[in-house]
């Protein structure tokens, strides 16, 4: 196995994990299978009981590992399946050391950071990487390994110390560090500064770890001059020098990469340049320049003219066409909470040549308290409601903002403006309907009142009831449709099944489906026992669906998740055309 390290140096936020990926993109483009790993140096076992607020959105895998949301960026850029593994946190790591040590695996030796923590860390790099993650048999020939955090920080010693030895044992042709580090423009000259750079190197250089490469982020191109200056005092040669720049869309850093000729210089330092062939970026390029048409250009689709003009807007400044999605949800402060959504709607809206332009409305805005108590901001979110071509309700956990979101998926029912509820906003749905139109008034889940009147949305775990550990139903699981007559059974091009990845405690009260299905709600997607509800949808209306299942997590650039692409096709009126021409088999 050849390991690619990327460590971080100056300040956190430096878009590592976009680096790591697109230098994962740019050695797949060349003919090689290419895995990953993430470390995150913090202390919690996984990222599933960390706040959306804090630190993102909980990315969910295949296995139900909840992982850092950097795992979905290694995902989509190279399009794999990771597993809970490929996510090493300090807390998992110590935690197998104590399991260890209390059955008496060391054999009475005192149990020490190292060699015992460095040893496991070793151990579960190399048994990590041999998984094979892109569908083939037997392990990748390279696994990019992102260190989280800046070298130098308490937290991430042991995982540094562990590294160096894991390069000295492996050997030279066998291993590739690149640090990713900051060139600021500092003063009145504007002139480009290494010192920060350099002290960064010097401190992983005490540690044991010399750089192969540096990957400089910048706002402008790197001067030659810098290149130079950095060169000399970071002892790494120039060629080896990269620079990401600002770029208008992260697509384009593979590109950056390429244009460099970072992948010559990484194929030799980890002697595949035999193995490897040129890097084939014709998709990447290709997504790239049309999200920047998107912006800069006045290309219009023909269609287009058949949209009505709220739908789509041109910017006076950019003439873009863009469609105006309405995220009604809880987190809206930090739209890293919602980060797969997002990435969703940008691939759905790229395949059908639109920019997005999501509105984030906060659900507890809509509600009728806002309106006396804040009535700016109440008058502000329903009008960006009412101004918005299709309304989205994400996953989320409280009661927080839930009755904004019913608000929010009645107007959607009742305006026909299409409608995607994801988890929650599916539960959101069936509490708004039961309600509205079954007339129950107490009608909510037990998340939000344990004694609803009508407990529509109940605890389905699928173990036990009365142990309330690990009862979240997580990961991929089955649903078979009901019907080939139904948009998401078209969307998906009429399977029987979908297999999507699940995050949730709560479900749909298999006691009233009956009645619900009378209001001409359909559930055409349901478990193998049927006593699940996964896909609601209402016949009626142009798109009106909620997915008890996460589809953005499996949503990937070039591949749009089926329902947000039908979600965009909807709010810009090209559903129906799009369902009938893949009918005929014409697209
Ligand atoms: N809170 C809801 C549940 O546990 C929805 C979860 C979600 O949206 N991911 O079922």
């Amino acid at each position: 196995m050849k390991y690619v390290l990327v460590t971080g140096g100056v300040v956190s936020g430096l878009g590592k994990g976009v680096t790591a990926s697109s230098i994962g993109v740019v050695l797949k483009a060349c003919g090689l299978r290419v895995t990953s790993i993430k470390i995150d140096p913090y202390l919690n076992t996984d990222a599933g009981t960390m706040s959306p607020f804090e630190h993102g959105e909980v990315f969910v895998l295949d296995d139900g590992g909840e992982v850092d949301l950097d795992l979905g960026n290694y995902e989509r850029f190279l399009d794999v399946r990771l597993t809970r593994d490929n996510n090493i946190t300090t807390g998992k790591i110590y935690q197998s050391v104590l399991e260890k040590e209390r059955k008496g695996d060391y054999l009475g030796k005192t149990v020490q950071v190292v060699p015992h923590i460095t040893d496991a860390i070793k151990d579960w790099i190399e048994s990590v990487s041999a998984i094979p993650v892109d569908g083939k048999d037997g392990p990748a020939d390279v696994c990019v390994i992102e260190l989280g955090g800046t070298v130098g920080d308490i937290e991430s010693m042991p995982f540094i110390e562990a590294l160096r030895q894991l390069f000295f044992s492996t050997g030279p042709d066998n291993f590739c560090l690149i640090h990713v580090s900051l060139v600021p423009v500092l003063g009145v000259v504007g002139e480009q500064k290494t010192k920060p750079t350099q002290h960064s190197v010097r401190e992983l250089r005490a540690l044991g770890l010399t750089p192969h490469f540096l990957a400089c982020r910048s706002a402008q191109p790197l001067l030659e001059n810098t290149k130079q200056k950095l060169s000399q005092f970071c002892h790494v040669p120039a060629a080896n020098i990269l620079n990401i720049h600002d770029v208008p869309n992260i697509w384009h850093v593979p590109l950056l990469l390429r244009n460099q000729n970072a992948h010559e210089a990484i194929l030799k330092q980890l002697a595949l340049v035999r193995v490897a062939g040129p890097p084939n970026l014709q998709e990447w390029t290709t997504r790239a320049e049309t999200f920047d048409n998107l912006t800069n250009s006045v290309s219009f689709h023909p269609d287009y003219s058949l949209l009505l003009p709220r739908f789509v807007s041109r910017l006076t400044n950019d003439y873009s066409v863009q469609v105006k999605i309405a995220m009604v949800g809880k987190y809206v402060g930090l739209t890293d909470s919602y980060l797969s959504v997002v990435k969703a709607l940008l691939h759905a809206c790229i395949a059908c040549s639109l920019k997005p332009s999501i509105e984030w409305i906060a659900a507890s805005d809509l509600e009728d308290e806002s309106a006396k108590s804040t009535p700016e901001a109440h008058s502000k979110a329903w009008e960006a409601l009412r101004n918005s071509a299709c309304v989205l309700v994400p996953g989320g956990f409280g009661d927080r903002g839930v009755n904004g979101m019913i608000l929010a998926a009645k107007y959607a029912r009742e305006n026909k403006v299409p409608y995607l509820g994801i988890c929650l906003g599916m539960q959101i749905s069936v509490i708004e309907i039961s309600r509205s139109i079954l007339g129950w008034k107490g009608a909510n889940s037990t998340e939000f009142d344990e004694h609803a009147p009508n407990p529509v949305v109940i605890f389905m775990p699928e173990g036990s009831r009365t142990h309330m550990g690990n009862t979240m139903r997580l990961g991929s699981r089955r649903t078979l449709l009901q019907t080939a007559d139904c948009i998401t059974a078209k969307l998906y091009h009429n399977p029987d099944h979908v297999d999507e990845r699940h995050r949730h405690r709560y479900e749909v009260n298999p006691e009233v489906v009956g009645d619900l299905e009378k209001t001409g709600l359909r559930f055409v997607g349901k478990d193998e026992s049927r006593q699940r509800m996964e896909i609601l949808e209402l016949p009626s209306h142009p798109f009106y669906v909620g997915v008890q299942f996460h589809p953005e997590y499996k949503s990937r650039p070039g591949k749009p998740s089926a329902l947000f692409l039908g979600l965009i096709l909807a709010a810009t009126g090209q559903l129906e055309a799009y369902m009938k021409s893949h009918q005929n088999g014409s697209i």
